[in-house]
């Protein structure tokens, strides 16, 4: 037979690798934002349209590159960072791969302006599907501008697949927070459809975290600092009080690069142990640096990903650093030594005698006292939920058996030698004992039925229950607002002022009175009649990255996203103990209910097994 196997054309490989490499405008942005960072660039602009669709361009400032290279940059496999594979082990850029520019400009309209300082005149390229269609000498400052117009032109299944803007925008500000936390020697600017943003100037870390958060959360850092042979940790941590019900903020940087990783986040996690509500997440902002030649970037073509020598010894030295500051901020929580006095001070402070600061120290405290305790588990809430309470877990496995006393014995007899009328007789007695329930593992309710059992999943039961509550209380009876006595103050980042201005007038018609609503702070006189005063900085958060995170069609509802999203708040947790009359109380709730069978968000809220298929797995 004829040969058969052909070298794929450039411009087919390229796209091939885009596939990889790019996902989405975000992807864009951060390959080009990473190329300006390495160009050596002190100042940076990032100009979006339409949430990176229609334009995605980086300017920078720095080296630029001559017509030669200007042109070898589009080449797949082309890179100026790396010569050989042991530079791969000692890297000190974020690039390295040479394969960015190729993919992006095998599915986009690109155009590159760039010069280098010394030269009079610049290059210009465009390149359109991998073709160079134009290419001359163009009068530029230095630097480079890179311009990635209608991404995906030439992929349309990729194209339709992107998300609403708001999504693809939520995720090109994370890349831009990303990047620019990792650099608060760089400024960096972001346009968004034409008006400013971000604007962060060179700062040190602290206030690169506040001007990206805003100038509340100046208060709610806490400095870490530890250096060890193997391990350079810098940055802050959340205090505990201030820990949020979702994951936004917690950033790791590994020797400046953004990294992803569960089993790091488990150490941090574990230094809270006990310091959090249920539920709830610190946030972090620690840089790690490493030597280069202990971790392996290559392992993930986003590069969000990488693998460490020694994995062990980084999160138990990660885990006592932070459970060293959260003690030390325990003991002496206005000592921080790393304050920057312009954030603090917005008024003249009248010079005060000098006082001796005098320190309680805490003696018995030991940053290594506990445990590393289940290092190779995934979840941390499991291992406190397990961990609080083991007996009474324990105990409610037997508790609906206790009550059925020596009779189940009897009935297990019956099904162990199966006869018809055994089977009818275990019926019989399942509708007396009906409102037998226990809890199983402080998640489950399980309950008798006719048929045979009924297995509840307690948190999302509760929410199918809230759920319908509130939309019925929300919509039929009309807002009931309940004034506080004491106006609220809550602080969000820009970002999130913007999300809660959309919402507004919605959260108005469900009972919500905002007061005022400044770019950073919004004030709050009532609250819809049934929600906890306490809870109601954690509803709106957790609002905010609902509405963040989904995307809005056409049955898009503010009314059904609030009751959503405060079912979800305030619904029981799994690992919540309840007690008998409330479990026996949510089940008659949950039957109560119109849809009884799923959750909110369209889970599985119940499963059944009939004593038929008992009775299959005990053949
Ligand atoms: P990598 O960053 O992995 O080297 P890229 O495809 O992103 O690969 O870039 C290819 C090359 O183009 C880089 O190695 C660099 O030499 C050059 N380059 C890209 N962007 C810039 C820029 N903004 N300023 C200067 N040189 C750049
Ligand atoms: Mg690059």
């Amino acid at each position: 037979m004829a040969d058969i196997i052909q070298l794929l054309p450039d411009h087919v490989a390229n796209q091939i690798a885009a596939g990889e490499v790019v996902q989405r405008p975000a992807s864009v942005v951060k390959e080009l934002l990473e190329n300006a960072i390495d160009a050596g660039a002190d100042s940076i602009k990032l100009i979006i349209k339409d949430a990176g669709k229609t334009l995605v361009q980086v300017i920078d400032n720095g080296k630029g590159m001559s017509t030669t290279d200007a042109r070898l940059s589009f080449e797949r496999h082309a890179t100026s960072k790396i010569r050989s594979a042991e530079d791969l082990f000692q890297l000190h850029t974020k690039g390295f791969r040479g394969e960015a520019l190729a993919s992006i400009a095998a599915i986009a309209h690109v155009e590159l302006k760039t010069k280098q300082p010394n030269d009079d005149v610049g290059n210009t390229i465009v390149i359109e599907g991998s073709k160079i269609t134009a290419q001359d000498v163009v009068v530029t400052p230095q630097g480079t501008s890179v311009s990635v117009k209608n991404l995906f032109f030439n992929i349309p299944a990729r194209r339709n697949f992107l998300k609403s803007d708001n999504v693809e925008l939520r995720h090109i500000i994370d890349e831009f927070h990303r990047v620019s936390l990792a650099h608060p020697s760089i400024g960096f600017v972001l346009y968004n459809n034409g008006s400013e943003a971000f604007n962060v100037p060179i700062s040190n870390y602290r206030q690169r975290i506040v001007n990206i958060f805003g100038t509340k959360t100046n208060e709610k850092l806490v400095p870490v600092e530890e250096e060890t042979e193997v391990l350079k940790i810098s940055g802050f941590v959340g205090k505990p009080e201030f820990a949020k019900k979702t994951r936004g903020e917690q950033y790791f940087f590994v020797n400046d690069r953004f990294i992803k990783s569960a089993y790091l986040n488990h150490a941090i996690a574990s230094a809270y142990d006990g310091l959090l509500k249920n539920g709830t997440h610190a946030s972090y902002f620690l840089n790690l640096t490493v030597d280069p030649q202990t971790i392996d970037i290559n392992i993930h073509p986003t590069k969000t990903e990488i693998k460490f020598d020694d994995e062990h010894t980084l999160y138990a030295i990660l885990r006592s650093a932070v459970k060293h500051s959260l003690g030390q901020f325990n003991i002496a929580p206005v000592l921080d030594f790393d304050r920057d006095a312009n954030l603090d001070t917005p008024y003249d402070l009248k010079p005060t005698p000098n006082k001796t600061p005098s320190i309680e120290v805490d003696r018995s405290f030991n940053p290594f006292q506990e445990e590393v305790v289940g290092i190779n588990t995934p979840s941390p809430t499991r291992t406190v939920s397990y961990k609080k309470e083991p007996t009474e877990s324990w105990e409610s496995l037997y508790v609906g058996l206790e009550s059925k006393g020596t009779k189940t014995q009897q009935d297990f007899s019956e099904v162990h030698f199966e006869t018809e009328e055994a089977t009818v007789s275990m019926f019989d007695k399942d509708i007396e004992q009906t409102h037998t329930t226990y809890q199983l593992h402080n998640k489950y309710i399980v309950s008798t039925i006719k048929s045979g059992m009924l297995v509840i999943d307690q948190h999302r039961a509760h929410q199918r229950v809230l759920y319908e509550d509130y939309l019925q209380h929300l919509t039929i009876k009309g807002a009931l607002s309940q004034q506080l006595l004491f106006p609220l103050d809550l602080h969000f980042s820009n970002q999130e002022i913007v999300v809660i201005n959309q919402l507004k007038e919605d959260l108005e018609h469900t009972g919500f009175v905002f007061s005022n609503v400044t770019e950073e702070s919004i004030e709050i006189t009532g609250v819809p009649v049934g929600v906890p005063e306490s809870e109601v900085s954690i509803i709106l958060e957790q609002l905010i990255s609902d509405v963040e995170n989904e995307v809005p069609d056409s049955n898009f509802s503010a009314t059904d996203l609030l009751a959503k999203s405060m079912a979800k708040s305030l619904a029981i947790k799994t690992g919540q103990s309840l007690q008998k009359d409330e479990q026996e109380h949510l089940v008659n709730k949950l039957f109560a209910c119109k849809a009884p069978n799923v959750s909110p968000s369209n889970r599985t809220t119940f499963i059944t097994m009939s004593v038929d298929e008992l009775d299959k797995k005990f053949i």
